[in-house]
């Protein structure tokens, strides 16, 4: 992108720890399989039971290989602090409970991700929490959904079928001054790229899943902001949901963890060629990339992020059964949900609600790391097998 920041302080913070005598020397955090930790004198578990979150008790709280995670992945999106979590879903909904009560009001993008969109609108209305969908892409709608009684602002920039952006200066202004807490989904654009605290949004969740692990081996997620906010839910939703990131699956992300700023440049660069190489074929009518120039809020999305990664979709006026005929003959692209990882993935869907009137289909791509000239051949090969199908 135009202006790219330094980033080379993240290559850094994920491939370097000093030397930890606790553990011997070694280069890697050793994995603490244990539920419970004991202590000499019953004065020391006196004094770690009243610190629970900082001391280690018991691994539905604090474990070293979980807590190590923590704070790296903390120090690359900005944060005081940060709490890892089973899944995507368990740190958004652990998140967004911790920000509301009865009787209160949501504000989310109608174009969040499908379960968390179910999770604001109908879960929450059987606690008495009601909620609005709006469209995101100007902070008007967002201002005008607002109610006396609004006390969550839920973001997600980009979404994740259309890649639509939220101005985020905008909407933590405006969620500041009526005293609204922000939640923000990153887990698009991940920390490499963007920073949501940084403009003034107050928690970021991320499904860990997606980038941050990147090899579509574990189930994972995070929610990151100040010491203040994070070790609420520390002490109420993680403690009593207990939706917990085991040692081993944090060993896991932190491997990963290590080769994310890495993977995202590659990711990156593949996915805007196999992206500009589509707008110009005959089957696609619109590519929706933020990083395209022809993007309608191409210009927000230079001002909020430092790069984009590896998930698009393009609108087809051919029907969502050639496309899938199309899809289902790819050789390098497989037919599967989630994305993030090395693999490149398809799925096509009907045009929808805020695809442009003459499209008929959606087609999500994820770019893995494969060659991105081996991607392209095999889109216009398999296409131009399919082209004459009268479907
Ligand atoms: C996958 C996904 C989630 C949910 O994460 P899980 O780890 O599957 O629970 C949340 N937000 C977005 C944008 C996602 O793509």
């Amino acid at each position: 992108m135009s202006e790219k920041k330094d980033r080379e302080w993240q290559y850094t913070l994920t491939a370097h720890d000093a030397v930890d005598e606790r553990h011997h020397g070694s280069i890697n955090m050793p994995i603490y399989q244990t539920s419970l930790f004991a202590f000499e004198s019953y004065e020391k578990f006196q004094e770690a039971a009243k610190h629970s979150q900082t001391h280690h008790v018991y691994s539905r709280g604090n474990n070293p290989t979980v807590r190590y995670l923590e704070d790296k992945l903390a120090e690359l999106e900005h944060a005081e602090m940060a709490k890892c979590f089973a899944s995507g879903m368990a740190a958004i909904s652990a998140a967004i409970l911790s920000a509301v009560k009865t009787g209160d009001h949501i504000v989310c993008v109608d174009q969040a991700y499908g379960p968390t969109r179910a999770f604001v609108t109908q879960y929450l209305m059987r606690f008495g929490i009601e909620s609005t969908l709006v469209d995101g892409s100007s902070p008007d709608n967002i201002r005008a959904a607002l109610r006396p009684e609004t006390k969550l602002i839920y973001l997600e920039s980009p979404t994740s079928m259309l890649f639509q952006l939220q101005d985020l200066t905008a909407c933590a202004e405006l969620a500041r001054s009526h005293g609204i807490v922000t939640i923000m989904d990153n887990s698009w654009a991940t920390p490499v790229f963007q920073n949501p605290l940084e403009f003034g949004i107050d928690l970021v969740v991320h499904s860990v899943t997606k980038y941050i692990s990147g090899q579509s081996d574990s189930v994972a997620g995070v929610v990151l902001g100040s010491a203040r906010l994070v070790s609420r839910i520390a002490e109420d939703e993680y403690m009593l949901l207990g939706g917990i990131m085991t040692a081993h699956t944090a060993a896991l992300i932190t491997r990963c963890l290590r080769t994310l700023p890495l993977r995202m440049e590659r990711h990156e660069r593949s996915a805007l060629k196999v992206a500009a190489h589509l707008a110009s074929q005959p089957y696609v009518l619109r590519v929706n990339h933020p990083a395209l120039p022809a993007y309608p809020q191409y210009e927000l999305g230079m001002k909020q992020m430092n790069g984009t990664s590896g998930l698009f979709s393009f609108e087809s006026a051919e029907s969502p059964e050639k496309m899938r005929q199309w899809a289902g003959q790819l050789k390098l692209f497989k037919i599967g949900v989630s994305w993030g990882g090395f693999e490149s993935l398809v799925t096509v869907n009907p045009a929808f609600a805020g695809c442009a009137a003459e499209a008929r289909s959606l087609i999500r791509l994820h770019i893995g790391l494969e060659s991105a000239d081996d991607l392209i051949r095999d889109l216009d090969q398999t296409w131009a097998q399919v082209c004459d199908l009268q479907l």
